[in-house]
């Protein structure tokens, strides 16, 4: 269940790569066939071969389950507990000795600690593994592909699995946020069905300190809460919590890694204990995000005291031999003004402060190891001086990572544009507002990374740990409003928030981290996610529902729209008058013809039809200025006049709806020309002039009095519109774009 140093730093990890790259390429020879469709299982095993035609194991109403090793017990026990609830059926584990008819946990030892078999036939089921985390890997699996409803019988099949990387972790920030005990140990059960290893808990930040430290108490009775009145928020974790989260996660073969930042990021501890700042100036716990310059004075003997009090507890608490020290974004305006860190610098004949910060790192990663522990830090530690034995959190420089694992560093990746699952995953309207300050981290983008990095020498591969994902929560500050409208469910609204911004992004997450890189593709991902997706549902988790597949089609100059719902059970619903779908809407299936008028929305509606997806705006169809107004038409390269002006129509009927002032917007959105326009007439019934505006304009990268402004006089109901605009290209037709209309 632990990682010690040396299975963590796993020297053996390229020859065990190559062996699973192998194991791989079989598996993509044969074994995808017949009951490829029921072996959907996520992350991807190494080999996985289902027997053509071999019948599965069906699980009647009281299935003996039996460890025939007493390490296997609390796997075995869990296991029964998971079928209990997805079946309702009797499901124990018992010790006893392998027989037909039952599923079995037995013991084999040449498998690696983490790796497993499971083989079903019509016989039973069987898992083998050497340690507690194969055998829990093997029950995962298991849960996969036993069916959710109707005949349950499990698919015949042969897996033999290991993950890619040692090291598949997650970071919960609590600091920003705090998340309660309840919620953290259901994160836990999140990443366990993952087959994610390791939790990095992001327990210290200024905004808020959640570890109980005893000989410490107002680290938590004042940096635990902040705000006044209604906006108080806060909390922290008892020691009592901490161990029976550790004990809860150990069980499910995740490591929790403390995060506890030195010397930055730590204002919580300076507003209860002002005399570890360089200034000694009493603070007040900030109520919003910002990185605090005020930091702890390295120069200050009480501070290495305080040190040494809060690690002696840490340590004692978490079996994990790695502690996350964190070390990013120290400004030294303090130190640079401070007596007792400048008289270290000299006496240590150090060049500035960073490498002030460098010593002070060397200098806790010495306090550390009597107290059986290493440190890993975000990868500014890198530039410190730290010795190799340090592990680097990598989160945006893919340089880093080669550098640091040739210098010998053990390597983990957080890169930010592939694993900060704070940003959201699309631009859609209605997507919760996340972090802003990266683009938004898709499924696809989520998946289609690699933690190797590229051209890395072979001797430093084994420095490459794995791939850790990052859900910061300084976006649920103080923000309701963000989080009003979605998923909002529940009263624990930001835990709803973290769930969806988790699931799916984890799933993704870890098969980089468990499939051998040949075995990994998106589309194949994808189809599997269908079948997880309603198991996510089943345990109440408010997954992010994804939004339809939709393809469009041009035949005959018409378009042809089909979907692809990719929730299995599910159904897709749509509109196309550009009202928002429900539940309710009707069922896209086949193929429909839109027109240039139509405007398809579409969204995924769950089995259940409680939960939909953000969505879905046709390509064709959807309007890019909808500040503008709403879509009249589009013209196309060709259709304007070249350097002559030429009419061309667009319809309005509907959109001219009542009387008043209108503006007329035409917008260029591509080619090599620019549309000038030499003014428009307003149409009624194809034969009456009714407005015009026939001043000259133009639009293409840049525009100039494009927009046009009609006067409706006397409307008729039923009565068509029309804009009759004189456009060209001003060298030739090659320019594309909108024409948008909005009253006034
Ligand atoms: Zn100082």
């Amino acid at each position: 269940m632990r990682h010690h140093p040396d299975s963590l730093a796993l020297p053996s990890l390229p020859s065990r790569l190559a062996r699973l790259g192998a194991l791989a390429a079989l598996a993509a020879g044969f074994g995808f066939h017949a009951n490829a469709a029921e072996l959907t299982v996520v992350p991807l095993p190494a080999q996985i071969a289902a027997p053509e035609g071999a019948p599965g194991f069906p699980l009647g109403g009281a299935v003996p389950i039996v460890y025939t090793d007493p390490a296997a017990k609390s796997a075995a026990e869990l296991f029964a507990a998971s079928m209990r609830e997805a079946t309702q059926g009797k499901f124990v584990a018992t010790a006893g000795a392998a027989r037909p008819g039952a599923i079995v946990f037995e013991r084999a030892a040449d498998l690696p600690r983490e790796g497993y078999r499971l083989t079903v036939d019509a016989k039973g089921a069987r898992i083998a593994a050497s340690a507690n985390g194969g055998w829990f890997y093997g029950a995962q699996t298991l849960l996969q592909l036993t069916p959710r409803a109707g005949a349950k019988t499990i698919p015949a099949v042969n897996i033999s699995d290991a993950p890619a990387y040692p090291w598949r972790g997650v970071m919960l920030d609590v600091s920003r946020y705090f998340f309660s005990k309840k919620y953290v140990l259901r994160y836990l059960d999140m990443m366990a069905m993952h087959k994610l290893n390791v939790f990095h808990w992001h327990l210290v930040d200024d905004c808020g300190w959640r570890i109980e430290i005893k000989r410490y108490p107002k680290l938590t009775e004042i940096g635990a809460f902040r705000g006044q009145g209604d906006a108080r928020h806060g909390g922290f974790y008892t020691q009592s919590d901490i161990r029976e989260i550790v004990a809860y996660a150990a069980a499910r073969n995740i490591e929790v890694i403390p995060e506890i930042e030195v010397p930055a990021h730590t204002l919580s501890a300076l507003c209860a204990y002002p005399e570890l700042g360089c200034t000694k100036k009493q603070f007040e716990m900030p109520v919003k995000h910002s990185i605090s310059p005020e930091i702890y004075c390295v120069g200050k003997p009480k501070t290495w005291e305080f040190l040494d009090g809060v690690f002696t507890e840490v340590a004692a608490l978490f079996p994990s031999p790695w502690i996350h020290i964190g070390g990013d974004e120290a400004r030294y305006s303090r130190w640079k003004k401070c007596p007792d860190c400048q008289s270290v610098i000299k006496e240590q004949k150090l060049k500035g402060e960073h490498e002030l910060q460098g010593w002070a790192t060397r200098r806790l990663s010495a306090m550390l190891k009597p107290k059986g522990k290493r440190i890993v830090g975000w990868s500014e530690v890198l530039g410190c001086g730290a010795g190799p034995d340090t592990g680097l959190m990598v989160w945006h420089q893919p340089n880093d990572a080669k550098k640091g694992a040739i210098a010998g560093h053990p390597i983990v990746l957080s890169y930010t544009g592939n694993t900060y699952f704070d940003a959201p995953e699309s631009k859609l309207p209605g997507e919760p507002p996340a972090a802003t300050w990266i683009p938004p981290v898709t499924l696809q983008r989520a998946y289609e990374w690699d933690p190797m990095p590229a051209n890395l020498p072979e001797a430093a591969r084994k420095n490459i740990l794995g791939p850790n994902a990052c859900l910061w929560s300084d976006q649920f500050l103080h923000t309701p409003d963000k989080l009003a409208d979605r998923p909002g469910e529940g009263t624990a609204r930001s835990e709803a928030y973290a769930d969806y911004l988790t699931l799916p992004r984890i799933a993704a997450l870890a098969e980089v981290g468990w499939t051998p890189k040949p075995s990994r593709n998106f589309a194949g991902f994808r189809e599997r996610m269908a079948t997880l997706y309603p198991r996510y549902a089943d345990k109440g988790y408010l997954f992010r529902v994804p939004t339809p597949e939709i393809t469009e089609e041009k035949r005959g100059g018409e378009t042809f729209v089909s979907a692809r719902c990719p929730v299995e059970g599910g159904s897709v619903r749509y509109t196309l008058d550009g009202s928002e779908p429900t539940a309710d809407s009707p069922k896209l299936e086949g193929s429909i013809k839109v027109g240039e008028k139509d405007n398809l929305r579409a969204i995924t509606v769950l089995p259940d039809g409680k939960r939909t997806s953000l969505v879905y705006a046709s390509k064709q169809t959807q309007n890019p200025f909808p500040e503008l107004g709403a879509v009249a038409g589009r013209w196309k390269p060709g259709q304007p006049g070249a350097g002559t002006p030429k009419p061309m129509t667009f319809d309005a009927t509907g959109l001219i709806n009542a009387n008043g002032d209108y503006e007329i917007t035409f917008r260029y959105t591509g080619g090599a020309q620019r549309l000038e326009i030499d003014g428009i007439k307003i149409l009624r019934n194809d034969s009456e002039v009714v407005a015009a505006d026939e001043h000259h304009g133009f639009t293409g990268s840049q525009h100039k009095d494009n927009v046009y402004k009609v006067k409706i006089k006397d409307y008729q109901t039923g009565a068509s519109f029309k804009i009759v605009a004189q456009v060209y290209g001003d060298e030739g037709s090659n320019t594309e774009g909108v024409v948008l209309i909005k009253r006034k």
